[in-house]
């Protein structure tokens, strides 16, 4: 039965395919494909894994029979003998199987899949002994989880997929086997860690429960390039793994279990949205200039240094932020150090350097902390109430001198390779600024006493926080330039927390508070001749290119899929014009309803 679930929009575009749920399980585990040729060692790992689980269960059970009925009751025994049966039951064990097998997905991905299908059968089931198993399955999958910690086969994110034929029915994409149809990801949530494992693989799509439009999750989503819709709440209850899902990324809608007649409109609407793309992508030589011949800067955000060549692609005219916090994330999943040393740093940015052409790269140094812990836990779990104003960003990095100072000395020698700019997330202090300076200037001496290579950077910092903006003067006295990080400063200003759902309809980009900061903050730049650029989503989005180029601003920073769109508002925009509809905007008690449509 076709039924809808809705979410916010995140990415946009359509992806029709088969649901492949990630079950949150108490226990952390990696999803990652295999290769076709590691299926038996996966299936081995998961063997040698039951029968040690097997094995310890006999034990207990021989332990307790030893005991008296006092120490240890009749029930533990027939628990066990549950515990037992389960482990060798013949529903779990082919499910397993079936997910390595036929997706490639690995055993822990696999194990909890199966779980969960099993699970759902569990609830419903009327008799209530035989519902309460749920609980005892859910000890046995964890049990082997646990024993198969730290034996994970290494990352292979790209499952090979059989190539579509000539008498493959392109029409109907429900048409053909399971496992050529195109993949779409749903789960109840997603740490920025993960969704950088699924970046390089093939997923058409992915939706959410929880998150809001600028959580880290939504903007690796973004970086992607996929239709993607989170906070859709119950998402990851009502959809069942292999269900036809259709994504919609424009109105964050999720519909499941299409009819045809639903589906030939989407797959049409799909069809309308690669034309305009390819549309767009007849400007990727084009310079940024408008209509009254002002040049403008179209900068890419990226996460890892690989994302440079998408970036070239699209025409960006160097790197806005590279959000390096993503080398130092998910690394336990793929049994790295627990953070990349000097020389691995080195290289990446060397790589980000390289790729870029020639081009200027902006590193922001580490932003870990909030919405983006550095291993796949939430650091929402932690006692921490308010983690968006704890130990993020610089303040994490001051703490931890040794670690962001093998961080600059990484840029520093980097630079010898290339333009590198240095940005400095989330600073708000004058005492904050001095020693983020002092500890540059220490990792400079270092690096000479060592007698190592290094190039010179400019210095940058985010304005990120409310009390950065209104005190610009001092940020100004030193640093080279200023990027407003408008999804912090939106998130700082307003008091919404940008990744919870709950309170997304108040996260407003166009809030009076909000335009006047990121105005005062291009403006005051402008006067003193410093370079300001915007590196928050608000850069990437249409509805507010025009307003920023009245305001001033030469410099945006965005994914690189949103370019070709921003470019194409560039060229259409007359900044002569603009002056008077940007007063009155910035003006306005409710500025959004002046937006659109936007003079020339
Ligand atoms: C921002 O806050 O706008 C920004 C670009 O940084 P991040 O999204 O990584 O916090
Ligand atoms: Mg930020």
């Amino acid at each position: 039965m076709t039924f809808a679930v809705h979410g916010l929009p995140v990415a946009r575009g359509i992806a029709i395919g088969r649901a492949v749920l990630v079950v949150s399980s108490r226990l952390d585990v990696a999803h990652y494909f295999i290769k076709p040729e590691e299926v038996e060692a996966e299936i081995d790992r998961l063997r040698v894994a039951r029968n040690a689980v097997a094995e310890e269960l006999q034990k207990l059970q021989a332990s307790v029979a030893l005991m008296g009925p006092n120490e240890a009751p009749h029930e533990l025994s027939a628990l066990l003998e549950v515990h037992l049966m389960l482990l060798q039951d013949e529903v779990l064990t082919s499910g397993v199987k079936h997910w390595i097998v036929e997706r490639l997905y690995n055993a822990e991905w696999a194990l909890t899949t199966q779980l969960e299908v099993v699970a759902r059968q569990f609830d419903e089931m009327e008799d209530e002994y035989l519902r309460e198993r749920k609980a005892d399955l859910e000890q046995v999958v964890e049990r082997l989880l646990h024993r198969m910690k730290g034996t994970a086969a290494v990352l292979a994110p790209t499952p090979p997929r059989r190539k579509r034929t000539a008498e493959d029915d392109d029409s109907d994409p429900t048409a053909g086997d399971a496992i050529d149809a195109p993949l779409v990801l749903i789960a109840h949530d997603l740490s920025p860690a993960d969704m950088l494992q699924f970046k390089k693989s093939v997923f058409a799509g992915f939706v959410t429960d929880v998150g809001g439009r600028t959580s880290h999750t939504a903007i690796v989503a973004r970086s992607m390039d996929i239709p993607a819709v989170v906070g859709a709440r119950s998402a990851s209850q009502l959809v069942r793994q292999d269900d036809w899902v259709i994504i919609d990324g424009d109105a964050g809608v999720v519909i499941v279990d299409p009819s045809p007649i639903i589906l030939a409109e989407y797959g049409f609407k799909q069809r309308q949205g690669d034309l305009e793309r390819g549309r767009l992508a007849r400007l990727r030589h084009k310079p940024a200039v408008t209509l009254d011949g002002q040049r403008v800067d179209l900068l890419a955000n990226i996460e890892l240094p690989e994302d440079t060549l998408g970036a070239v692609k699209a025409g960006a005219v160097g790197v806005g932020l590279f959000r390096s916090e993503f080398l130092f994330m998910g690394r336990e999943a793929q049994r790295l150090t627990r953070l990349p040393d000097e020389e691995e740093q080195y290289q990446a940015y060397k790589r980000a350097v390289e790729g870029m052409q020639g081009m200027p790269v902006t590193i922001r140094t580490i932003d870990v902390g909030a919405d983006k812990p550095l291993d796949g836990k939430s650091v929402r779990d932690d006692a921490h109430l308010n983690p968006a104003l704890g130990l993020r960003a610089i303040r994490w990095s001051l703490a931890d001198p040794a670690m962001f100072l093998t961080q600059i000395r990484a840029i520093l020698r980097a630079a010898a390779h290339g333009e590198i700019h240095l940005l400095i997330p989330m600073l708000a202090h004058a005492t904050e600024i001095r020693q983020t300076l002092s500890l540059i200037d220490f990792a400079r001496a270092e690096l000479d006493n060592r007698g190592t290579v290094y190039g010179n950077v400019k210095l940058g910092a985010m304005i990120e926080v409310p009390a950065a903006a209104l005190t610009l003067r001092i940020f100004l006295k030193h640093f080279d330039f200023l990027s407003i990080g408008t999804n912090d400063l939106i998130q700082y200003t307003l008091a919404i927390d940008r990744a919870d759902e709950s309170v997304a309809h108040l996260y407003d980009p166009a809030h009076p508070a909000v335009l006047r900061l990121v105005a005062e903050t291009i403006a005051e730049c402008r006067r003193q001749g410093k370079g300001v650029s915007v590196c928050g989503e608000m850069a990437g989005d249409v509805a507010f290119t025009r307003l920023l180029l009245g305001m001033g601003l030469r410099s945006f920073s965005m994914h690189p899929s949103q370019i070709l769109a921003v470019k194409q508002e560039v060229l259409r925009a007359d900044t002569s014009k603009l002056s008077g509809w940007v007063q009155q905007v910035l003006e306005a008690d409710d500025p959004a309803s002046l937006l659109t449509p936007a003079p020339q």
